[in-house]
C-alpha cells in the first residue's frame, strides 16, 4: 500500500484558516468504463436507439445517463454498429469559432 504524505505548509485539517466560507470545493465524479472487466476512466458516452438502428457516439456526457453507455478510449475505439446499422460520432461536433480569424 503507498504511502501517503503531506507537503510542508499543507494541512488536511479542515478547520484550517485556509478552509473558510470563500473558499471554493469542487468534487470531481469520476466515471468509469462501463465494461465490466475494465476500470478505466470513462471518455465518450454511447447511445442508441433501436427504432432507428443508430448509435451515437458523443464527448462524456456532463451527468450520467441509466440509458447510455460511458466507455473508456480503448473500448471506445473499438466500437462497430450492427450489421444493418449506422453509427453516428458526434465527438468534437461543436467547436469554438474565433471571428477575428475568419476575417479576410
Ligand atoms: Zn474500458
Amino acid at each position: 500500500m503507498a504511502n501517503v504524505s503531506f507537503s510542508a505548509g499543507y494541512s488536511p485539517d479542515l478547520k484550517s484558516p485556509v478552509a473558510d466560507d470563500s473558499s471554493i470545493i469542487v468534487i470531481y465524479m469520476v466515471r468509469r468504463c462501463s465494461r465490466c472487466t475494465c476500470n478505466e476512466l470513462a471518455t465518450i458516452t454511447l447511445t442508441y436507439q433501436y427504432s432507428r438502428a443508430l448509435v451515437w457516439i458523443d464527448d462524456l456526457t456532463a451527468e450520467r445517463d441509466p440509458h447510455a453507455y460511458d466507455l473508456c478510449d480503448r473500448h471506445g475505439v473499438r466500437i462497430t454498429a450492427p450489421s444493418g446499422w449506422r453509427l453516428e460520432d458526434r465527438r468534437n461536433r461543436f467547436r469554438v469559432v474565433m471571428p477575428n480569424r475568419l476575417a479576410g
